[in-house]
């Protein structure tokens, strides 16, 4: 079976690049290695809710382009996301990098200034 070696997502045969991150799959996980520092997530707060993975994506790249570590809820549990067969679309940052990435992403015209980024 194809994973994604970022993901950690399994494949079923056929699949080559994976949907969610664009990695190339491979056959077999490299070693399990630490977690990327990705810190528990009751430290991170969502800032912007994607209408698409494409979006959400951007927005990642976006703040990480400007030194903000951005985590989506998939790279977070994707275990639970394949459960649901759901993909949450939240960009989420540490909570020490909320108000920066507020403003990166009010700048490029993603989250609209004054308005909460989630609402519920
Ligand atoms: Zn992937």
């Amino acid at each position: 079976m194809p994973f994604c070696p970022s993901c950690r997502y399994e494949y079923r045969e056929g699949f080559s690049v994976c949907s969610s991150c664009g990695e190339n799959l491979v056959d077999q996980l490299p070693p399990e290695r630490e977690p990327q520092a990705a810190p528990e997530s009751e430290d991170l707060l969502t800032v912007y809710c994607a209408g698409s993975l494409p979006e959400q994506q951007m927005a990642k790249d976006l703040l990480a382009q400007n030194d903000v570590p951005a985590f989506s809820r998939g790279d977070l549990s994707f275990n639970v996301v394949a459960a649901l067969g759901a993909i949450e679309l939240e960009v989420l940052v540490p909570r020490s990098f909320a108000g920066k990435a507020r403003s990166i992403l009010i700048g490029a015209g993603l989250v609209k200034d004054g308005s909460p980024a989630s609402q519920g």
